[in-house]
């Protein structure tokens, strides 16, 4: 059971979610939290203060940062005078050393990746003590575990590739070790540490990602996302209306839409899941009765389109070459320069002298574009925004392709790809008329 920012946030949300939790004891739930909602940001910018070597301005957030979990500690155990001077115990622990090391970072004013990965990671181990004696003092008893000790990354620091045989190794024993004597256990999502305990992260929004590789290896019965909506919709709800929750989709239409733009789960938290075939329910904690998603392997999940998800800030990368023409190799040399350069590629079109691809605009292309300028022509389009139409066989629909595009008569359109997956079609429009596209398109997709 995974709880989001918004589900851990404050005394209201933790009572919800300490109920949620107390009425799955029987099953024996791993308790996944995030730190409280906007605390990682927080944590961010105490890291580029320390790194500007302005001690005052990441003091003064170090701060804020201790009063909100102390008050947080006070608000949730009042009656409970042992186990909140242990919460306060424990707080003021990980902040005392933070502080230092926020300190010996302005002393020196650099900031390396595994600094950083530090710093980051304490909002998780923040909450993650409150609400282990929160639960305990609510009369769940609760042990704590440290996601270290399990989830096993790579060395990329504030982006930690799990290693999934090390993670299925390590995490039944500590889980099951944490389970003697306990109704429940809890554990941080996002954080992780390399093989030999070097401390890393798994990237924003990473929880959702240490949740199913939990799930995936301990062979949970089923994995539940716990948010602040009701499940994964139609559209994103703040730039269209009239969207509807979706009971069911597949692996492979979660996947695609948190990778194009949905803002529901974690790019890669299908994967682990997908493995050993566990379901993953998406829920809200503002409504613990509310049916969720259920996300299911594809024989599950009927044909038909699912969402219109949308990227809106997107970069067109445009290569032009003559030496294209009827060689071979030309592919693989430009997508060698992508590699190398660690920029991950979203949709790619070709035709006889010209291959179009996508990015993500927070991505540095400028090596890319240096490297590849040695041999080919190369312009990049800005201010772009990608659309996909997202769901199960939907290339198999008769008038899917007219009712997508009827709506955009007299919009341009720079890219249009279509997967072979069968599960996505995707196209390239100007940012500035985004929104005005995925609601059209909606209108005529779901709302008729
Ligand atoms: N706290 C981390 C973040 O804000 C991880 C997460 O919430 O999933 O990115
Ligand atoms: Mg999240």
């Amino acid at each position: 059971m995974k709880f989001g920012g918004t589900s851990v946030a404050n005394y209201d949300a933790i009572t919800r979610m300490i109920s949620i939790v107390r009425g799955r004891l029987d099953e024996k739930p791993v308790v996944v939290v995030s730190a409280l909602s906007k605390v990682t940001d927080l944590l961010y910018k105490i890291s580029d203060e320390a790194a500007l070597r302005n001690r005052a301005g990441a003091m003064e957030l170090l701060g804020q940062l201790r009063k909100r979990h102390l008050d947080l500690a006070d608000e949730l155990m009042p009656d409970s005078p042992e186990e909140c001077r242990d919460a306060k115990e424990k707080i003021n622990g990980i902040c005392d050393s933070l502080v230092s090391f926020v300190d010996a970072v302005c002393a020196v004013g650099e900031l390396s990746p595994r600094s950083k990965a530090i710093i980051i990671s304490n909002g998780e181990y923040l909450s993650s003590n409150v609400i282990c004696c929160a639960m305990n003092a609510s009369g769940i008893r609760t042990n704590y575990i440290d996601a270290r000790r399990m989830i096993v990354t790579d060395d990329d620091y504030l982006k930690g590739e799990p290693d999934m045989e090390a993670i299925s190794d390590k995490v039944p024993g500590v889980v099951l070790g944490a389970y003697e004597y306990a109704d429940a256990v809890i554990t941080q999502g996002f954080v992780s540490a390399t093989a030999s305990g070097e401390p890393t992260v798994l990237g924003r929004g990473g929880s959702d990602y240490s949740a199913s590789l939990i799930g995936m290896a301990i062979d949970a019965t089923r994995i539940e996302i716990w948010t602040d909506v009701d499940g994964v919709r139609t559209a994103d709800p703040r730039r269209v209306d009239n969207t509807k929750c979706l009971d069911r989709i597949s692996f492979e239409e979660a996947a695609e839409m948190a990778h194009f733009g949905a803002k529901v789960l974690h790019p890669l938290t299908i994967e682990p899941a997908v493995r050993k075939n566990i379901p993953i329910y998406v829920l809200n904690s503002m409504n613990p009765e509310g049916q969720g998603t259920a996300i299911l392997q594809s024989s599950f999940i009927e044909d038909g389109v699912k969402s219109v998800s949308c990227k809106e800030n997107i970069l067109v990368i445009n290569i032009f070459s003559t030496k294209m023409i009827n060689t071979s190799g030309f592919l693989k040399k430009v997508f060698a320069i992508f590699s190398e350069y660690k920029v991950s590629v979203d949709l790619i079109s070709t035709s006889e002298a010209n291959i179009s691809v996508t990015v993500d605009a927070s991505q540095d292309i400028r090596g890319v574009v240096g490297t590849l300028s040695e041999f080919a022509e190369v312009y990049v389009d800005s201010d772009k925004s990608q659309v996909s139409v997202i769901g199960k066989n939907i290339v198999n629909l008769k008038g899917l392709l007219e009712q997508t595009f009827a709506p955009l008569r007299d919009c341009r359109i720079y890219m249009i790809s279509q997967g072979a997956s069968y599960v996505n079609i995707s196209f390239v429009v100007d940012r500035s008329a985004l929104t005005d596209v995925v609601r059209q398109i909606h209108k005529y997709l779901f709302e008729v």
